[in-house]
């Protein structure tokens, strides 16, 4: 349970919803079979985050008029501070978007969290790269001046929290019908969720889940029906003296945004993840403010995860991590993703573009 003064409300109905919405989650990301990891957690986020709601009309430097919520740092006071629009003076057919709101922006303050807790930082070229709200942070080591904005990783940052919105919304969880496998497979469209200006750019992030992932030949509702974690559960493959985790993008994401640069640079290069993160970033800005991205951008992008991917499972099934079966049940689930997005962006693969990703993985 959340320490109850950590939410300033007027209303039992606000402190329900989000013990609820906290409950969901942690059950998601923990497991919920794992309650010692869960209890530890409760008490570091008690000790630094900050939730209040607000009424329909309140403003405040943060929370604009127009926003349902928001999650920042207050430096002064070293908190996370959640701000949300509560029930008062809500129009009844925006309950549910209240309700989307308060789990996008609590799963933002667990993973602002969980980089408060895996604050370690990695040095490259005099460049100090650090975990920072869910995000990248990097600064040249003897200025201490940003690199360029300094922050990346706002693009994965942002779709991924209405993904696990809408893990935690439509699948059995809540007693919806989806499961979290059709979540990562299907279209936003088909989820069933109210959209936002997000929604149209998640399947580049589900590719990205595919391309990153170790579960073949079971299902991750299998995993979180059993009481397990996909976002920090391992699973040992025969054979193997390592536990590989169910998914290092899911795990990275939440936890340690850092992870992810490091299995992506293995296969595509120093630097490789800063550079697609930027440039998704970038696409991301653009998004927000009305402008959708061309099929160019979404092709390059894809090219690259299809690259990784290829070369990222082939490296797996040669080790012996993966068996052939493993392997081409990984290859069918991210070319499923691939084929569909091909069609929502019309940004069509030749043959020889595919003949060329595919040649690129043979050379390693
Ligand atoms: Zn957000």
């Amino acid at each position: 349970m959340l320490d109850d003064r950590i939410i300033n409300s007027k209303y039992q109905a606000e402190r329900n919803l989000m013990n609820e919405s906290f409950l969901v989650l942690s059950n998601l990301i923990f497991g919920s079979k794992n309650s010692e990891e869960k209890e530890k957690f409760v008490d570091f986020f008690n000790k630094h985050v900050k939730i209040t709601f607000y009424n329909r009309t309140e403003e405040t430097i943060r929370l604009l008029k127009n926003y349902y919520g928001v999650v920042y740092k207050d430096e002064e006071a070293g908190k996370i501070n959640i701000e949300l629009r509560g029930y008062e003076g809500l129009q009844a057919n925006k309950l549910p978007v209240v309700k989307m709101t308060v789990l996008h922006e609590l799963c933002h303050a667990f993973c602002d969290v969980f980089c408060l807790r895996n604050s370690y930082s990695v040095v490259k070229n005099g460049i100090e790269f650090k975990n920072n709200l869910g995000m990248v942070k990097q600064d040249y080591v003897e200025t201490k001046k940003p690199v360029g904005y300094s922050m990346y990783g706002k693009f994965y940052n942002e779709t991924m929290m209405d993904i696990i919105t809408a893990i935690a919304t439509k699948t059995k969880i809540e007693g919806g019908n989806l499961t979290v496998d059709d979540i990562l497979s299907l279209n936003y469209r088909d989820w069933g969720c109210e959209l936002d200006v997000y929604s149209p750019i998640t399947s580049i992030t589900r590719l990205t889940v595919a391309a990153f992932s170790n579960v073949a030949s079971y299902k991750y509702q299998d995993i979180v029906n059993l009481g397990g974690s996909i976002f920090r559960g391992r699973v040992k493959k025969e054979g193997q003296k390592k536990a590989y985790l169910f998914n290092d993008f899911l795990y990275g994401i939440m936890c340690d945004p850092l992870h992810i640069d490091m299995v992506y640079d293995t296969y595509m290069g120093d630097g490789a993840f800063r550079d697609l993160s930027s440039f998704l970033d970038n696409i991301f800005k653009y998004q927000v403010s009305g402008i959708s991205p061309r099929k160019e951008e979404i092709k390059l992008v894809m090219d690259k995860l299809q690259t990784f991917a290829n070369l990222r499972v082939r490296d797996y099934y040669r080790k012996g991590i993966f068996t052939y079966e493993e392997f081409a049940e990984l290859a069918s689930k991210f070319n499923h993703i691939f084929r569909q997005m091909q069609t929502e962006y019309d940004a069509h693969f030749s043959k020889e573009e595919i003949d060329d990703i595919t040649e690129r993985a043979h050379k390693m």
